[in-house]
């Protein structure tokens, strides 16, 4: 499934199911970013890769959010930034930060910037 276009490149970003460590999970990624085990088993780019864009579902789990929907993804390559609800520690309550696609991690969380009257 097509989930809109890639902010580095432009290509189709789409939705696969993985299993990573037993789980089921979704990836999220550009059609030109592709991820292989080589022969020291390291999990790299492949050398037919020319993007970077990656986000797995579970990227936000440190922060309690258990997993980031196909929904979220589409208002991220749409609007470029999305707004996101994190926990805290049990018991702590939730907050709102906005996030943005980041090349190495797929996609960071803006700290410095508070969201203002979400939903
Ligand atoms: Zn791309």
């Amino acid at each position: 499934m097509i989930l809109g276009q890639c902010p580095y490149c432009k290509s189709n970003v789409i939705s696969k199911k993985i299993t990573a460590q037993g789980k089921q999970i979704k990836l999220y990624t550009c059609e030109n970013s592709k991820k292989e085990y080589d022969e020291t088993d390291s999990y790299v780019f492949t050398s037919d890769s020319t993007c970077r864009f990656r986000i797995y579902s579970n990227a936000l789990f440190r922060w309690n959010k258990r997993s980031i929907s196909e929904y979220e993804i589409k208002k991220l390559l749409k609007d470029e930034q999305i707004v996101v609800r994190l926990h805290g520690k049990k018991g702590a309550g939730e907050y709102f930060k906005y996030a943005i696609p980041h090349e190495e991690y797929g996609i960071s969380i803006l700290w410095e910037e508070d969201v203002q009257e979400e939903l």
